[in-house]
């Protein structure tokens, strides 16, 4: 079309749908049909049945009662049947006229009064039926439903719909019959009136098979380029020498390390160890361990003389790890002259400027932080290896930005992603297919589980009674609440509220408050004096979700747990359970108005007091969510799964697992079509 033409308010809602080519029509699938192949006889028409009746206008009338309405009585020979329209125009009398021949399509209803259709559709009888189902597409107010329809139908005619998938690979695709791209998509847009309505709603027909098949392959493919891409690239190798600091660090550890600690440990080790980036996801439940196997990660890479920064997403978070590794660290770095940096956003200007000139200078080797590691003043002289702290908290964006801080030119750093939320097999499988994946699947020894407790707000009392008796005990408590003010739309308990309530309850017991509003000293001082065990309670907002470590805390009690999401309820009860004492966690729920809980809510707290395991969980959440919001970040804006469900298919997704690599090394370039045609320009969102 010439640019110079303005487009119309169809074709304008065409393109905001994302329907701009010919393939993107052709692949905008019916949301249902409708048969309008077949006439119904009106005495053959079940109450409650659709269907489409052909008869000829015998009365038509507008009654007043019980409101205005024009009532159309047809005969179609073998009953009548009377057609209300509530808003109605004097075209509607027109074509409707008695005498004239009528083709009424809706649902039938057999009331007392006889037969009836309200607002049907309805055309002048006369010319063919068609032949094939009649699609209906999902669509917006402005594009109507017959443009839409026909525009569909062009873009069907005219996509190139050559299949991209060479004869031979094809049987690979995991079908079991041999439907052709074109074939399946031109039978999805008009199936056949005796196809089962079931198979096509639930997508088992073969044309659906076809398409998720394509999808699937379109995904793999994609992924699979994006991990050679960067497979492509250098990075430093770095070895594990002998004697090294690596060795100097396990040993100086006061415990040992688990199975699973040294096992991910050695595949991080193989990865430095070569000259390609490490693109690694280390996951491993709450209080697995992540952040010694990141230390020992770090050591390798300084030990070779280069320098590691490690990235979380908030202040305290970044404090732990910061207290954790220098405590483990420093003492082995400060005979080599070297240093931990610290960085973070609300840092004085004196006290950033030294951290800043030790990082461009080398002498930090380690650089500890929050955002701030990744801000443009940041120039690290030597930067080897990247560290992401829980990274599904940190956008697609921030991730790049990290790996661009290699100033060695054409080298990138490795990269070593950790997270307490594991990825369910299939979406490890799909969405993240060019990731590597280390998985710490053991709790370090002398953990005791952590009973989870379910319980309605109008107990409190109950629960604070057993504040004290963990207090008694010498044990501490953390109370965690969603927000920090009184919001009148969300009616959340505040957690200043809360503290008092506590304070006044608890007599002669410390209890502390922290919120995400507090100024960084304020929070420092408060967890310093929970973690040296003088505050007995900490009430706090979600800023302890992640990471806070104090192994003398024994109960966690969540407050309107209803309003929390399922990963961020398991991160926040992995705070306790950390030692060896016996651990609780009170989900305390407040029902709605009507007294119940809300269906997902229910599940989420079912889930919480069924599993500790932390991939069931993630399975779970899953289950309750689907993948889109499951994603977050990494997917935002990037194509998801439109036709396959990785529930239900993924014998189709295994087969395109293994179809993928074999399809880009001897089909390249029809490689390249496939996901082009799939993907459009898309398919670069899946590349951090
Ligand atoms: P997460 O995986 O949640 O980040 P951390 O790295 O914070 O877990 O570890 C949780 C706690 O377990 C820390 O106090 C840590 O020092 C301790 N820890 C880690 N590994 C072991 C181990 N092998 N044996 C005993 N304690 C360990
Ligand atoms: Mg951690």
């Amino acid at each position: 079309m010439p640019a110079n033409v303005p487009l119309t308010a169809p074709q304008k809602a065409l393109h905001k749908m994302g329907l701009a080519r010919d393939i993107d029509l052709a692949l905008h699938l019916p949301l249902r049909y409708e048969d309008e192949t077949r006439i119904t006889k009106l005495r053959d028409a079940r109450d409650g049945e659709t269907v489409q009746i052909e008869g000829v206008v015998t009365d038509s009338h507008i009654a007043f009662r019980p409101r205005r309405q024009l009532v159309v009585t047809i005969d179609d020979g073998s009953d009548t049947c009377a057609l209300r329209f509530f808003t109605f125009y004097p075209s509607h009398q027109k074509a409707m006229a008695v005498g004239n021949r009528i083709v009424a399509r809706g649902e039938i209803k057999g009331g007392f009064l006889g037969r009836q259709m309200v607002h049907p559709g309805f055309r002048a009888a006369g010319g063919e039926l068609p032949q094939a189902l009649t699609p209906v597409y999902s669509t917006v107010a402005s594009l109507p439903q017959t443009y839409l329809r026909k525009a569909v139908q062009s873009g069907v005619a005219r996509a190139d719909l050559a299949d991209t998938i060479p004869p031979q690979l094809s049987p690979q695709l995991g079908l079991q019959t041999g439907w052709s791209l074109r074939e399946a998509l031109q039978f999805l847009h008009h199936p056949t009136p005796d196809t089962s309505l079931a198979a096509l709603e639930d997508r088992s027909h073969p044309a659906w098979q076809r398409l998720k098949a394509e999808e699937l392959l379109a995904q793999q493919l994609s992924q699979l380029q994006s991990k050679r891409e960067r497979d492509a690239l250098r990075a430093p190798a770095l070895a594990t020498n002998a004697g090294g600091l690596h060795e100097q660090l396990l040993a100086a550890l006061p415990f040992q390390l688990t199975a699973a600690q040294r096992r991910v440990g050695e595949e991080i080790a193989r990865d430095l160890a070569r000259e390609v980036p490490m693109h690694r996801l280390l996951q491993g439940d709450v209080g697995s361990g992540k952040t010694v196997v990141a230390a020992l990660a770090a050591a390798i890479a300084i030990d070779s003389g280069w320098q590691c920064a490690l990235m979380a997403p908030t202040e305290i978070l970044a404090e732990q790890h910061f207290r954790k590794l220098i405590g483990w660290l420093e003492p082995l770095l400060s005979p080599k002259g070297l240093t931990v940096a610290w960085l973070t956003g609300g840092q004085r200007k004196k006290e950033r400027e030294p951290m800043l000139a030790a990082v461009a200078g080398g002498q930090a080797a380690l650089v500890v932080g929050t955002h701030a590691v990744i801000q443009e003043q940041v120039q690290f002289q030597r930067l080897a290896l990247a560290i992401i702290d829980e990274q599904h908290r940190f956008g697609v964006a921030q991730r790049l930005a990290l790996r661009e801080k290699m100033s060695d030119e054409g080298r990138e750093p490795h990269l070593l992603m950790m997270s307490a939320t594991p990825i369910p097999r299939t979406l490890a499988m799909s969405y993240y297919a060019d990731l590597d994946v280390s998985t710490i699947d053991e709790l370090p020894p002398g953990r005791t589980p952590i009973v989870t407790k379910v319980v309605a707000d109008s107990r409190r009392e109950e629960v604070i009674e057993r504040i004290r008796s963990q207090l008694a005990q010498g044990r501490q408590v953390y109370w965690v609440c969603p927000l920090i003010e009184e919001s009148e739309a969300l009616d959340l308990t505040n957690a200043t509220a809360t503290h008092e309530e506590l304070s006044a309850a608890l007599p002669g017991v410390m209890v502390g408050l922290l919120h995400s509003r507090m100024p960084p000293a304020e929070k420092k001082a408060v967890m310093a004096l929970f973690s040296g065990g003088q505050m007995g309670v900490l009430v706090s907002t979600t800023v302890i979700e992640v990471g806070v470590d104090v192994p003398n805390a024994s109960l966690m009690v969540i407050e309107h747990a209803e309003r929390f999401g399922l990963s961020q309820l398991h991160q926040l009860r992995g705070r306790v359970g950390r030692g060896a004492a016996a651990s609780a966690c009170v989900l305390l729920y407040s029902a709605g108005d009507n007294g119940r809980l809300g269906e997902t809510a229910r599940a989420r707290l079912k889930a919480m007091a069924e599993t500790a395991d932390g991939f069931e969980i993630a399975r779970r959440d899953l289950d309750i969510r689907g993948p889109g919001e499951f994603l977050g970040a990494r997917q935002s804006g990037a194509p998801l799964l439109r036709f396959a469900d990785l529930a239900t298919d993924t014998h189709l997704l295994q087969a395109a697992r293994e179809l993928a690599p074999l399809m880009l090394d001897r089909f390249p370039e029809n490689a390249r079509r496939h996901v082009d045609r799939w993907l459009g320009g898309k398919s670069d969102y899946l590349k951090a």
